[in-house]
This record gives structure tokens, sequence and C-alpha cells, in this order.
């Protein structure tokens, strides 16, 4: 008897995990608003999270001895150098607080490989991860990609973006294993008041759950606000707790790739023998530059903050003053992220865009300006602008946004 054979399954050419991972939004943005510029056409971008100052020199200086050292053109140890584990504990303490040790410090290839490096460590298939939105774009893929299920919980402007202890109990569930948290925020600028912190940590601590907390933006903080770190606020928390940060936006290194999670030994370890596999040590001068960034004064970052302040009051002056946008003023980072629902289904130049994914393409072709929309944070209805550009593209940028928006009927 001849039995029919199975229907065969062609095999995906991507698998479904890396498959189901989407372009870096903000990252897509900047190549939109960067590839008509290299045409000549003057594309005004809002979309890049970087600083546009350079590497304060003595960082440089300390870069280009490392180069001419040949013991810097060899690996290091996979965790980072160990003086660079060291001054990475001591800067800690020094501006927040938390006191650690230097085999509580991974060195990564920027904080992005720490915030995956976080999550593939702490969550197994199965585990959810509390996630506030508005969110940083990379966290739900890097959760998703670990293998665990980000949850999203919403917050808006009427709560400064900030979410309550309320509505993470009410998505919390016995499969919840972390909560990330970022303040000050990428994309809204918020920044949790110390009495948020210290209940949301008690909160965590109650419960057993994690926390995953990014501190990337810790200096970058306005009007006398100060941004606390969590382990810090409710020391309990520490054994449960995982803090990313890295020299990008502090000292104008994103192009350096530096970052570090620190977090307790055993998860360190872990995730150390992830990384051993996975990248290795950091580039070697890069770690050099490093160590002389985290050891060094502060002054760089003051300078930016004093420039980031300034943009920031003009650029929410200006996005307010158009009809239809509704601009809080951020208390951190540097991104503004205005409400533009009453935007939406209006008429302009012919078209009549639904969504903000819609608008900030409208905006992209109309006025040659690129915002970031909404639905890359998890709350549509919203424009991020990163107002860490020239002062004068700042203006022109949000007027010519503003002229087009103008004509809405
Ligand atoms: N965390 C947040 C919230 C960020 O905004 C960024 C950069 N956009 C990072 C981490 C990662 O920065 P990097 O990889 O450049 O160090």
């Amino acid at each position: 008897m001849s039995s029919t054979p199975a229907p065969s399954r062609t095999p995906a050419r991507v698998s479904g995990r890396i498959g189901g991972i989407s372009e870096s939004a903000t990252m897509a943005v900047d190549a939109k608003a960067k590839a008509p510029r290299a045409a000549g056409r003057p594309v005004i971008g809002f979309g890049a999270g970087e600083p546009d100052f350079p590497t304060p020199p003595a960082v440089v200086t300390a870069a280009k001895a490392a180069c001419a050292d040949p013991r810097n053109h060899r690996y290091t140890p996979a965790g980072g150098l160990p003086q660079l584990r060291q001054a990475v504990a001591d800067k800690t303490a020094r501006d927040s607080g938390y006191r650690v040790t230097s085999n509580q410090v991974l060195i990564t290839n920027g904080g992005k490989q720490a915030v995956y490096q976080a999550f593939a460590t702490l969550t197994d298939p199965g585990d959810e991860v509390l996630l506030p939105a508005p969110y940083w774009t990379t966290y739900p893929e890097a959760v998703a990609l670990a293998g665990g299920s980000p949850v999203v919980v919403r917050t808006d402007e009427t709560s400064g973006f900030l979410p309550t202890v309320q509505a993470l109990e009410a998505a919390r569930t016995e499969a919840t294993k972390a909560l990330l948290w970022c303040s000050p925020s990428n994309p809204s600028g918020a920044v949790a008041p110390p009495e948020l912190v210290a209940e949301v940590g008690r909160w965590a601590v109650e419960h057993g759950t994690w926390v995953i907390t990014d501190e990337i933006y810790e200096h970058l903080v306005y009007d006398g606000v100060r941004a606390e770190s969590m382990p810090v606020v409710v020391p309990e928390l520490a054994d449960t707790c995982v803090v990313l940060n890295g020299v990008a936006k502090t000292y104008a290194m994103t192009g350096w790739r530096v970052g570090w999670m620190i977090g307790p030994t055993d998860v360190i370890a872990a995730a150390g023998n992830l990384q051993s596999h996975l990248s290795s040590n950091v580039a070697n001068v890069s770690q050099c530059a490093a160590l002389e960034a985290v050891s060094g004064p502060l002054d760089a970052v003051a300078e930016m903050r004093t420039a980031f302040d300034r943009r920031r009051r003009a650029i929410v002056e200006l996005l307010a003053a158009i009809p239809g946008v509704s601009c809080p003023m951020p208390s951190g980072a540097f991104y503004a992220y205005p409400c533009v629902r009453d935007l939406l289904g209006r008429r302009i130049r012919g078209q009549r865009p639904r969504t903000s994914l819609e608008l900030a393409a409208l905006i992209l072709d109309e006025a040659e300006v690129a915002v970031v929309p909404g639905e890359a944070f998890g709350t549509p209805g919203y424009f991020r602008l990163s107002y860490a550009l020239g002062d004068d593209d700042l203006h022109t940028g949000v007027q010519r946004m503003g002229t087009l928006l103008a004509e809405a009927s």
C-alpha cells in the first residue's frame, strides 16, 4: 500500500524570531532625513537621538594615545577592562549614589547591547515584562527576541507620561518577571519624581518583580529636577535590579559604542557568559576612551545641558503655537513629545492623514522635516522630536512644519 507523502514544509528563509523584528523606527526616520539631504534637499531631521556636540577633547586625546599602544590592539576580557569596570562602579557611586563592586559591572557594546542582554538574561519564554508606554522603540523588540512578552502599560500627558503603581499592579500577573523603567524617558522626556520611584520600587520588592532601569539620560535633567536611581531610593531592590547606562548621551559618544549593565553578581556573570559568545569585548580603544570619560569631570555634559535647556524651551514654545498641537514641557532627556491627535483626519495639501504615521510621512514629503511618529513608541497620536540639533535648524524645522500644518482644514 502506498502512503501519500506528507506535504513538505518549505522552511522559512528567515526564522520567525528574527523575521518578526521590525526595523528601528527612529533609525529609519534618521535615514529618511539623511538620504534626501545627501541629494541636496534641505531636510531637517528631528529623528536622531544623539547629541550634536563633539566628544570632549580629553577623551579623544586618550583614545589617540590608546590607539598608538599595541597592548590595546588585542582582546580585553569579554566583560571589559578591569579598570573600566571599576571606574564605572566609582562613577555610579559618584553620580547616583548606587554602590556596587566591579564584578557587578559588565561593559557592553553601547547601552543597546545592555538592554538586549538584560532581557536575554532575565526572561524565559512565557515571562511577561511590564513596559510603560510611550517606550523607547527597542525595548519591546528586545523583550520578544529574548522570548519574553511585553505587556504595555499606557500613559499619557495627563499623568505626565508616568505610570501609576495602580496601573502597574493591574497589569501584573503570575507571569510577570520584570518591569522596564526609563527615567528620564525616551521618548517623553518625563522624569519620575522621588516619591513615585520609591513607590514603584517598594511595589516591585513586595511582588518579587525585577526592575530593569535605564539611566542613560541621568545627567540630562532641567529646572532643578533630579533623576533618582531606583535601587538607591529602595535599597532592598538591589538584588532584583539591573541598571543600564552608557557614555553615549552624557559624553556625546554615541559612535564609540560603550555602555554597561550593573546587577547582582550572578546575573552579571551569566550575562557575561552570553556576551563572551556573542560579541566578546567592546573595542579596546573605545573602552580606553570611556575610561577617560567616566573618570573625568562632568563639564561637557553641563555645557550640553545648558544648550539643550535653551532648545527645549524654544521647541516647546514653537510647537505649542501650532494650532492642533499641544506639547507639555519635558523635564529630561532631549525629546519633545507633542500630541497631534487634533490634526488627524483633517485635510492638508489634498490628503487626509488619519494616523500620526501618515501625518509624519506627509510632513516629510511636503515640509521636508523628519519627525518620529508615536506609533514607534506604542502611543499613536504623538510625534517625537529630538532637540539635539542646532538652534537654527530647530527654529526653521518647526516653523516649516507649523506653516504646513496651519493649512489643515
Ligand atoms: N536607552 C535609551 C533610553 C536610549 O534612548 C538609547 C539610545 N537611543 C539607548 C539606551 C542606547 O544607547 P547606545 O546604544 O547608543 O549606548
